[in-house]
């Protein structure tokens, strides 16, 4: 469920008609609504604690919203506010974490190539846990942490080897890919890790892939990090904590419908029974993505007397890479429906590629030039992968709450754009 409904004949966020945003910020922008960034993390959180799910501690398994899906400051605190914590793959995501106001004891830092830099600023700032990613990083993170003088808290991430994932490009979770530790090698390092004087490890991870619409894969990937978790256990080794990732997939429209967060939590309370752990979750998309759209403006029709029509909007691939990179099905919604037949057309964005396309033959209701339309379930990895491609200005975001809206991020000037490059002395010259 989410809060873009149509009300008297025009689509509106929560209590805000989506025209009147279009009106003072122009487009394309993101609008984002509160009311449905918390629903996703509250219905997420009672389903997992319903299914008798905990913490280490004894309360709400940890939430570590996986910060990648949308890194919006204000969506961030949104969410920090309601209890979550955040997965971070970067220094700049946790810091945007941090500034947000999650608390450090509930960020975890994820991503297999992390700077001795970021792994120092990671202790530095007192995150729960460093997710381990390989041999050599485990090296590093013990080398930072002597350095440091402060023991490092980490988990192992295990490649189940299982194929998961709504795409080739989001699924991580098989051998043949750059993720994590195989079960072996896990078992190794955790032994060696739990006699090292500057590692804690504190126990396992695994996130095999994105937008999974089944539960057998997730189980059976589940299932095996258990028994790793219990033969770790039977060597003496303390094992407190199991994050089991994200990657539970969102209703697309014409996609398979997801597994729901209910159904979800069932199957894991059932992989996890009689196990005594802590469990916690990285979840991006399911929180993110339906609690967002990317509002845009057609430009004009282009009909071309072959045949084939193309609606060209003001956004582009720059503002939404989805259906360029991984094929995806945005739903195409008026902003206000005009009465008449479908039709069929591509769309596509103003960018010099072609494959600046968010779909091809797809009914359409009645469009004309000047018309606003929404890109639904575009919460989700939308304006955290924009770019400037062809030098177009960076997306704006809006975040609305009730009956009120705010920008919490402007479109930048075309001043500011180019005054973040410097010319080289030779060039620098009047
Ligand atoms: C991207 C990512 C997530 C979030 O994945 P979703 O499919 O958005 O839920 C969680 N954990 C890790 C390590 C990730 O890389």
């Amino acid at each position: 469920m989410n809060h873009f409904e149509l009300r008297e004949g025009e689509l509106f966020c929560e209590g805000v008609p989506l025209a009147r945003i279009a009106g003072t910020v122009g487009t394309p922008v993101y609008v984002y609504s509160s009311a449905t960034l918390e629903r996703h993390f509250t219905v997420l959180r009672t389903a997992l604690v319903e299914a008798g799910l905990r913490d280490e501690a004894g309360g709400a398994p940890l939430i570590a919203y996986a910060v990648k899906a949308n890194s919006n400051l204000a969506v961030l605190a949104t969410l920090a506010r309601l209890g979550a914590g955040a997965d971070t793959v970067s220094e700049g995501e946790i810091r945007r974490a941090l500034a947000a106001g999650v608390p450090p004891e509930r960020i975890v830092f994820s991503g297999v190539g992390k700077l001795a830099g970021e792994v120092r600023f990671a202790l530095e700032s007192r995150i729960s846990e460093i997710n381990v990613e390989s041999e050599p990083e485990m090296r590093l993170i013990a080398e930072v942490a002597q350095d440091l003088g402060r023991p490092a808290r980490i988990a192992f991430r295990v490649n189940p080897d299982v194929a998961a994932g709504g795409h080739a490009k989001i699924a991580t979770g098989g051998a043949d890919n750059k993720f994590g530790v195989s079960f072996s090698e896990a078992e190794r390092l955790y032994a060696e890790a739990a006699g090292h004087p500057w590692l804690e490890p504190v126990g396992l991870t695994c996130h095999i892939g994105s937008q999974i619409s089944r539960l057998e894969p997730m189980e059976a990937a589940f299932l095996r990090m258990r028994e790793l978790a219990e033969r770790l256990r039977r060597r003496g080794l303390a094992v407190r904590r199991l994050d089991l990732g994200g990657g539970l997939g969102v209703p697309y429209f014409n996609q398979p419908e997801p597994p729901a967060p209910a159904a979800y939590a069932a199957m894991i309370a059932r992989v996890m029974a009689g196990l005594d752990i802590g469990l916690a979750f990285e979840p991006g998309r399911v929180i993110a993505a339906n609690a967002g759209i990317l509002l845009a403006r057609v430009l004009h029709i282009h009909e071309r007397p072959e045949g084939r029509r193309f609606v060209v909007l003001d956004a582009a691939m720059n503002d939404l890479i989805r259906p360029a990179m991984y094929d995806a099905y945005h739903a195409i919604r008026p902003v206000r429906p005009r009465p008449g037949a479908v039709a069929i057309a591509d769309v596509v964005g103003p960018v010099c590629e072609t494959g600046d396309t968010f779909t091809r033959d797809r009914e359409l209701p009645p469009l004309e030039a000047g018309d606003l339309v929404a890109f639904m379930s575009a919460g989700a990895y939308g304006a955290s992968m924009a770019s400037e491609y062809n030098s177009r200005l960076l997306v704006p975001e809006v975040l609305v709450r009730g009956e009120e809206w705010a920008v919490v991020r402007p479109r930048p000037t075309y001043e500011e754009m180019l005054a973040r490059e410097t010319p080289p002395p030779w060039l620098d010259q009047a």
